[in-house]
């Protein structure tokens, strides 16, 4: 298997319920911060960000932030929504992915590694033996602008090729 297998893909965190998780066998998550809860390098949290991460833990499954960005920033932010936080990840590496599994007290191979980045988020998911749910970035990186372009472009290849075979995550009970 590729380490770049998508497995689900959603449109935003707020598609991910608790219910989907549970049909997929998701029992802890570990959530990316940059373009999947808040814009791009900064510490503005998108619209339903906060609701989502409360609908999480209502449903009684355990979360933490897993973010490749700096202490201090992720500290904030895992502050502002009251969850656990691992900063400076190192994704894509796997290690940060087990630590989170251990963390929460779940299986790997029943975390669920929601982010936006097939290269990091994605990517460590399948090293470490976790499920990964993509998510589509909110909006275009504004920091390392060179850099994300040239990933955005080689991570189009791969969702062509997803969204013909696959799609995104459809919901049976709304459809
Ligand atoms: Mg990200």
């Amino acid at each position: 298997m590729s380490f770049h297998n998508i497995s689900y893909r959603f449109r935003s965190v707020n598609e991910i319920t608790p219910e989907i998780l549970r049909e997929i066998g998701v029992t802890g998550i570990a959530v990316d911060l940059d373009n999947t809860l808040v814009f791009d390098g900064t510490i503005k949290f998108f619209k339903n960000s906060g609701e989502w991460v409360e609908s999480i833990k209502a449903a009684g499954i355990p979360i933490v932030i897993l973010s490749n960005a700096i202490g201090l920033r992720v500290l904030f932010l895992a502050k502002k929504l009251g969850v656990d936080y691992i900063a400076m990840a190192r994704k894509p590496s796997p290690k940060a992915v087990y630590k989170a599994a251990k963390r929460l007290g779940v299986d790997v191979a029943q975390l669920g590694m929601v982010g936006d980045q097939i290269f990091a988020d994605v990517e460590a998911a399948n090293r470490a033996g976790a499920i990964p749910l993509l998510v589509d970035p909110k909006a275009p990186e504004v920091f390392f602008k060179k850099h994300f372009t040239e990933i955005r472009k080689k991570e189009k290849v791969l969702l062509e090729k997803f969204n013909k075979e696959v799609g995104y995550y459809v919901d049976k009970r709304k459809a």
